[in-house]
């Protein structure tokens, strides 16, 4: 698996990344973020305005003797008039600030929620193609948070922190422009706190950062164990390991709960500097503004207008001090959706992969080696042929390597060495769709989904007719039964057809591998678990289902390997035996021994002796 992994070095280089990543997908809502841009402006220009009436009624009201125009002003309209216009136009000020805060909220609210959904649709699409190699290292669990808590908390952070945040510190360049053209050395004293508030926050930013990452993974762990344990609750109760999962799950809650505390602990420490050095800042330019204001060289309505200028400053520094946890939070839940889909599928189409033609079911396995770590060996040097039409039986002890054979036909993994062919050709040098499209399944625990009989079966071959899904349930052995349920192929499998038996699954399974018609089919011990009398219905349906096929067989028992035209034996990954049934008890290996030593075997066998 290659994950390119270009971390950036701090908060806004990872943000930037974000949106370069996902640009398609905001490039799509521009409508939408442009009319919150607008309403974001808007908010900003209002702010600054903000202080001015107050600034006026000091300098046009209290002190009018010192302006002549002022004093016009004053004696024209009245001081009365002149402050019910100032007051009014605070509420006004006031008001439509907060009308803007509201459009711009609304409208980021809705572009982002939008661009949201595809994001989610694009990691969903890119984690069904990863590799199956991918997946079995993944644990379930902290895939679906990546879909569903990282995207959303990345949602829920842009519209409730991002926007305020960024009105603030626009807002906060707009003060700074209109305190310069005030009287800049008193702008430059107000400057002087914000370096040493800048390396407070950027200090614990990062720490911020780090803790949060700890505790993701920590709730990553959460969400693992719960999966794990709910979704095998069978085997959980019938050994009785809740104890034992519980223990699992509490360490890590408990884990994940000390680093939440640290986050938030390190956030309100953050909260209280810049408190501190706000105040710090207002005092310092409190004095030296009066001083100003003494000499004459600026009026006290500008004093007021720097001082509230200076504590509206300090409210995003503030703000991003309360918000940076989360904010912090949400870059990485970004940065782990972008590992994400940054993850290359090992197993893709080569460049030059064409679509395969219909097969004959020619197969070929050349030298074939795998190792699914470096190192660790599971297939050595396996080659084998099977000509179109003919059935070969794969059998050996658990973990020789049988179902990892019959992967790597459906390019579940590549082989490290050798190649596999069908009709003559390297597989990977067809398209993977048009290679699976033709190759049916049945596997031994034979998933269903939670739908009716008829989609279920439907997802063998999606255009098949109503006729051609009969018919694929008559071979399957599973017509009768679908006919006697209640709505008949509309019947609903809740929960993943719980309610049918093993064999019945497994017979709406083999429906649809035979819906599919295709020229290769893999078996992997398909009647493994089931009691006698389904055993041999779904052997009866497996016979029809592989008739005329290309048959690789994987199974534990010999008698059902006896017909195959070769049959190989697997110890070790490695093909310690290969021969039909009559060559292979000839050897008298183990083969031969499985077979005498199955009741089956031995009550054939001298059947089949006394025949003779
Ligand atoms: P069989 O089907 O004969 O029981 P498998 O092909 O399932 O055997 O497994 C062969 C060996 O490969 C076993 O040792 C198993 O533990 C290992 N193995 C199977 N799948 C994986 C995997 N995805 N990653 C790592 N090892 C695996
Ligand atoms: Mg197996």
């Amino acid at each position: 698996m290659t994950t390119k992994k270009r971390k950036p070095r701090n908060s806004m280089g990872s943000a930037l990344q974000l949106v370069r990543a996902f640009r398609r997908e905001i490039a799509g809502e521009k409508k939408m973020l442009g009319v919150s841009a607008l309403a974001v402006l808007f908010a900003v220009v209002l702010r600054t305005l903000e202080p001015w009436p107050l600034k006026f009624i000091y300098d046009l009201v209290f002190q009018a003797k010192e302006h002549a125009w002022s004093a016009i002003l004053l004696t024209r309209l009245g001081p009365q008039v002149l402050l019910a216009v100032m007051a009014l136009s605070l509420v006004v000020l006031r008001g439509l600030a907060g009308t803007a805060d509201y459009a711009s909220s609304v409208a980021m609210a809705q572009g982002t929620s939008r661009i949201m959904v595809q994001i989610r649709d694009r990691l969903f699409r890119h984690l069904q193609n990863l590799s199956i190699a991918f997946h079995s290292r993944n644990e379930t669990g902290d895939l679906l948070t990546h879909v569903t808590y990282d995207t959303d908390r990345l949602r829920e952070v842009i519209i409730t922190a991002l926007v305020p945040f960024l009105t603030n510190t626009l807002a906060l360049s707009g003060m700074l422009v209109v305190m310069f053209w005030m009287n800049w050395r008193l702008a430059l004293v107000a400057l002087l706190a914000f370096p040493v508030v800048f390396v407070a926050v950027v200090r614990l930013t990062e720490r911020i950062k780090e803790v949060t990452r700890i505790q993701r993974s920590r709730e990553g762990a959460i969400a693992a164990t719960t999966t794990e344990a709910i979704s095998s609750i069978r085997i959980v109760q019938a050994l009785s390991l809740q104890e034992r999962f519980l223990k699992t799950f509490s360490a890590a809650n408990n884990n994940s709960l000390q680093a939440g505390t640290r986050a938030q602990q390190l956030s309100a420490s953050l909260q209280r500097t810049v408190d501190l050095l706000a105040a710090v800042a207002t005092a310092v330019v409190l004095w030296a503004g009066a001083q100003f204001v003494m000499s004459g060289r600026l009026t006290p309505g500008d004093l007021i207008v720097f001082v509230s200028y200076l504590r509206a400053a300090f409210k995003p520094i503030r703000q991003l001090a309360r918000y940076l946890s989360q904010m912090a939070k949400a870059l990485v839940s970004g940065e782990r959706i972008l590992d994400l889909l940054r993850t290359v599928p090992e197993i893709q189409d080569r460049p030059d992969a064409r679509p395969a033609p219909p097969f004959a079911g020619y197969l070929c396995f050349e030298n074939v080696s795998l190792a699914y770590e470096p190192g660790k060996w599971v297939l050595h040097d396996i080659s084998f042929e099977v000509k179109p039409g003919q059935r070969v039986a794969v059998l050996g002890p658990s973990g020789s390597g049988k179902s990892t054979l019959a992967s790597l036909l459906l390019r579940f993994h590549d082989p490290v060495e050798g190649r596999v062919l069908i009709d003559g050709t390297d597989i990977r040098d067809y398209t993977l769709e048009s290679l699976r499209t033709q190759i049916s399944t049945v596997l031994q625990e034979s998933l269903l989904f939670a739908s009716t009989v008829r989609e279920n079966i439907l997802y063998g071959a999606a255009g098949a007719s109503s006729e051609e899904i009969i018919r694929a349930a008559k071979t399957a052995n599973a017509h009768d039964f679908i006919m006697g349920m209640p709505q008949q192929y509309d019947t609903f499998l809740s929960e993943r057809g719980a309610s049918l038996s093993g064999g019945q699954r497994q017979r709406i399974a083999i429906a649809r591998a035979a819906v599919r018609n295709a020229p290769i089919v893999i078996l992997d011990e398909p009647t493994t678990g089931l009691d006698r009398r389904n055993e041999l219905e779904v052997e009866q349906a497996l016979k029809k289902l592989s008739a005329n096929c290309t048959t690789l067989f994987i199974t534990h028992t010999p008698e059902a390997a006896r017909d195959a035209d070769l049959i190989l034996y697997l110890s070790e990954g490695r093909i310690a035996e290969r021969g039909t049934h009559e060559n292979l008890m000839a050897l008298d290996g183990e083969y031969a021994a499985l077979f005498l030593h199955s009741p089956e075997g031995v009550e054939k066998e001298t059947v089949f002796a006394v025949n003779v």
